[in-house]
This record gives structure tokens, sequence and C-alpha cells, in this order.
């Protein structure tokens, strides 16, 4: 499954390159000829943090070298560097006490030859060591749908997940962990936010971690946040590979199952196969209000009654795919 994701991605990164600036501004979500990201962050008091932003331009998203990046947090800071021959320009920011650090991030006309790119808010969430953290995907998971859909429509949150995240977040810090790479960082940000989803890191994957695979980027991304974090509680997904990866690491890990509405009697059964064959820990469910139910009420939802239930929807496919042969 995991290089027919890839290979849809890069399709759409190709289309992308080769639709040129409009379809950049709708795609990305930029605004004119500029692309300005930035990375969000997670770290304990008194570690210090790379705040990282990168320029790029054109239909190839080129870096642009030699312009200057201002960091600023409010009237209390103001940090700058200048891009390098790959558009990046970083700085070293140490948060001294847990808080949320808002960066409001620009570049200098100075040198822009157009109008420069809208500024961005990159932040850094800084909490005590033992602070629980629940890390959640966006695609199939927040987002009702999937990566193509999220290109070019406005789409759709899944239903309950703002307000069951609002109350993980009441005592926990959410943590935005997607294998989308980082371009789609302005568009995904905004889009939480409109939605109401609780603010939190958003951290995606730079171009040579997505080729790596969804599974192999998380689990190397929960690495790190446990190298700093003793309580990396729960890691909420729709991909086998992802929630693997989130159980490998010892957190709580539940799967939103997405069943295909197209799906035949024979990929019904093979669904059900890989959820039987998943490690009784995992939680297999179907929306968020089960998501809820594990989180606040104590439940279980074990891959076995998930698979048997997919193998009765399988015998009845197979039925009515009988009856529409004859
Ligand atoms: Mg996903």
């Amino acid at each position: 499954m995991k290089p027919c994701l890839t290979l849809a991605a890069l399709a759409a990164l190709a289309a992308l390159a080769a639709a040129g600036c409009g379809a950049q501004t709708l795609i990305l979500g930029t605004q004119g000829q500029y692309l300005l990201t930035v990375r969000d962050a997670v770290a304990p008091p008194g570690q210090e943090v790379p705040l990282v932003a990168r320029l790029q331009q054109g239909d190839l998203l080129r870096g642009r070298p030699g312009h200057v990046i201002r960091f600023r947090q409010g009237d209390q800071r103001l940090l700058a560097a200048e891009t390098d021959e790959d558009g990046t320009a970083r700085v070293a920011f140490t948060p001294d006490a847990p808080g949320d650090y808002v960066f409001t991030v620009e570049v200098a006309a100075a040198g822009l030859p157009d109008e420069p790119p809208e500024p961005r808010d990159l932040l850094v969430a800084c909490r005590a060591s033992d602070t629980p953290l629940a890390v959640v995907d966006l695609d199939k998971t927040v987002v009702a749908s999937g990566f193509q859909t999220v290109l070019l429509g406005n789409p759709e949150p899944m239903d309950g997940s703002v307000e069951v995240l609002k109350r993980v977040a009441a005592d926990r810090t959410v943590i935005y962990l997607t294998h989308r790479p980082d371009y789609f960082g302005p568009k995904s940000k905004d889009w939480l936010r409109t939605q109401g989803f609780p603010r939190g890191p958003v951290l995606l994957s730079t171009v040579g971690s997505f080729l790596k695979g969804s599974g192999t980027y998380k689990s190397d991304m929960i690495k790190a946040l446990k190298a700093k974090f003793t309580r990396v509680e729960v890691g909420i997904g729709d991909k086998f590979s992802d929630v693997e990866a989130y159980h490998a690491n010892g957190l709580t890990a539940i799967l939103i199952l997405p069943v295909p509405e197209n799906a035949t009697a024979k990929d019904l059964q093979a669904l059900a196969d890989q959820v039987a064959a998943l490690p009784e820990a995992i939680h297999v469910v179907r929306g968020w209000d089960q998501v809820e139910a594990i989180l606040f009420a104590g439940k279980a939802f074990p891959p076995a009654p998930m698979a048997q239930q997919l193998r009765a929807m399988a015998d009845e496919k197979a039925k009515q795919e009988a009856a529409e042969s004859k």
C-alpha cells in the first residue's frame, strides 16, 4: 500500500510543477511568487531548538539564497538569519519556561523583485518533559478525506474530531504529525485554525523524510519526541504502518479504519485479514466517538471484533456480487 500512496503524492507534486504559479496558489495556499514555510517545534525548557524557515520560488520551488528572514516574537524577541543556497534560514532559540512561543516569520523586502510572501506563524511548544503528549495524523484522521482531495478542495473535518481533540488538549499537548511534505504547511495550519482545532505544533515531513514512507518517518519522529519527553502517550491515525509505529514505541495506538465505499468482497476480506494480524493492544475504530470512549471511558476496541465485522461485511457483499452477476 505504501508505494501506491507515495506514487500518488509524487504524481500530485509533478502535476503541481507542471501547472505553474496559479495552481501553486490553489494547491499550496500561497500568494504570489514565493512560498515561505516554517518548522514548528516541541521542546522542554532549557533545550535549544532551531527556528527554521525556508523561502522558495517558482514552479519548481527553488530555494532563494541571500535573503534576510526575521523571527519576531511580539515585542520581546527579534532574531534574524540569511537564507542559504537551499533557501533555508535558521536561528537558535532556547525557551526558558513552559508555554507557547509564537514567532511571526517574515522575509525582508530588500532584494526581492516581487511582493514578499505573507508572514507565517511558527510555534515552539515548550512543555515540561513529563507533559502527556498525543500524536495525531491529519489526512483521513482529522481531515475526512485523503491527500488528493486536500490538494484541491477545502476538505471537511472528520465528524467529532474537533470536539474530541479539544477534550484531549485539556490535559495533553496535541502534536499534529503528518507525512504531508512541508510545503503543505501553510495550508495545513490555516485549515486547522479555521476549523477550530486546538493549537499544537504541526510537524511535516521534508522531501528526504517523505521518501522514507509514512511508517518510518513517524517512527523516527516519535523516537525523537521520546528522547525529550517521558509521556508520549497516544497516537491516532488511519494507516496500519502509522499505528504499528505508535505501538512499537509504546504509545496507546488507535487506528481509525477507512473502509472504502466501493470495496469488493475480496477487498473487505483482505482488510479483515490485515486487521486480524494487528497486535491485540492496538485499538481499531471507525470514528472519533470511539476514540473518545478509549481515552475518557477506558473502553477497548481490539482488532478481533473489527476483523469479524469486516468478514460479515465481506460475506454480505459476496452475496450481492453473486446476485448481480446472475
Ligand atoms: Mg493519514
